[in-house]
């Protein structure tokens, strides 16, 4: 069950034992590795200076060996109803987005968050707002949805783990005393499972007992449906990993058309996959279905689609086509949107609409980049 991980790139992503390691050819006691490693998780602390309780030796020799902040929030946004986008800028000049979503305030947070049975035992004093957390995984994306900004624009790089945990470690400093972080989905920019070390690394940090302590249950991963992927997350994490699949379609000619994975993983292997995923007991597997107007939205679409779906336990998110520029395709009427959704109910199936009031930050994977250029916002620096 423990995943295997790929050395570490930076030091922010250290494990407690790696930090031991190291620490150790550096001539340090034991203790030091968990000091070192709580001042990055649960303080959030990445600048050695202000490690105030470690040696002055130390802290000099972490800033030399590189532990340094791997991204800054170069810009919040606001929206209307709460949400917050940070743009994170990387390293090397690049960005990426991620989002600080209130609880309530868009459909999709409701969707994603931790079920009522994880949620924490009782609260101490007064109680703080609960705020779904949006990262990305990657700059860019190679999958090439073609509903996609990040699909069209195409993958400009990994990110590492320490990109990725980053981004909470710095959401967590946004969101301050008055909320706290409820969930985590990876489904910002990028194809998470293409990115399977780092993403399994920064998954092992978030929920790592002397860090964030983030239960697993609490995180959902998006993905285009890479099959080898989703049975690699559910073999290392015992299908705690909440899982969010692209589908789209439910037939491979319009799968493919939309998403090119679909050659290489089709409608049937993606399905078994599904099916044996290991997911615990009343959980469910979310399906995204974009509506695209006259490819997919039509009453015998939907009715293939709960053919497919039979026996999983699935809810399904329906996700009218936002047009992008970039693409031909258009929106379904709200009579199409209804109709998929009815067709879905009489099946059985539990099904939710994902709203565009309100969904002009909280995007489906990739979409985010090109979203929040048209959100309306207020900014903020700093
Ligand atoms: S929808 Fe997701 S998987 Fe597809 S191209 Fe966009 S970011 Fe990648």
């Amino acid at each position: 069950m423990k995943p295997e991980l790929s050395a570490p790139q930076t030091l922010v992503e250290h494990l407690p034992e790696e930090w031991e390691a190291l620490l150790r050819q550096w001539g340090e006691p034991r203790f030091r590795a968990l000091q070192v490693f709580r001042w990055i998780h649960q303080r959030g602390v990445l600048d050695p200076e202000q490690m105030t309780d470690l040696p002055k030796a130390l802290r000099a020799r972490l800033a030399e060996g590189g532990l340094a902040a791997p991204v800054e929030v170069a810009r919040v946004l606001e929206s209307g109803d709460g949400t917050r986008k940070l743009l994170c800028r990387l390293g090397d000049g690049r960005e990426v987005e991620s989002v600080l979503i209130p609880r309530g305030a868009v459909a999709a947070a409701d969707i994603y968050a931790p079920q009522q049975d994880d949620e924490d035992g009782p609260q101490q004093g007064a109680p703080r707002a609960a705020v779904t957390q949006c990262i990305s995984s990657q700059v860019g994306c190679a999958m090439g949805c073609s509903f996609c900004a990040s699909g069209i624009a195409g993958l400009k790089r990994q990110m590492t783990a320490g990109e990725i945990i980053a981004q909470v470690i710095e959401g967590r400093r946004v969101l301050g005393e008055a909320a706290r972080l409820s969930g985590v989905v990876l489904m910002g920019m990028g194809e998470p499972l293409h990115n399977y070390p780092a993403v399994a690394r920064a998954l092992t940090l978030l929920n790592h007992p002397e860090g964030i302590r983030m239960s697993l249950r609490r995180v959902t991963l998006s993905t285009s449906g890479l099959v080898d992927g989703i049975e690699r997350l559910g073999r290392d994490f015992g299908g705690q990993v909440g899982l969010a699949v692209s589908v789209h379609a439910p037939a491979d000619p319009i799968r493919t058309r939309l998403m090119p994975v679909n050659r290489r993983h089709p409608l049937q292997e993606l399905i078994a996959a599904l099916r044996a995923y290991p997911l615990p007991p009343h959980r469910r597997i979310t399906v995204e279905y974009t509506l695209i107007a006259g490819i997919n939205d039509a009453p015998e679409h939907a009715r293939a689609l709960c053919e497919r779906l039979r026996g999983i336990a699935v809810k399904v998110n329906l996700i009218p086509m936002n047009p992008v520029p970039e693409s031909p395709l258009g929106a379904p009427s709200d009579g199409a949107v209804e109709g998929f959704q009815r067709t879905l109910r009489q099946h059985g199936v539990d099904v939710f609409v994902r709203r565009r009031k309100g969904d002009d930050i909280a995007a489906a994977c990739g979409q985010l980049a090109l979203h929040g250029e048209k959100a309306k916002v207020r900014t903020h620096t700093g």
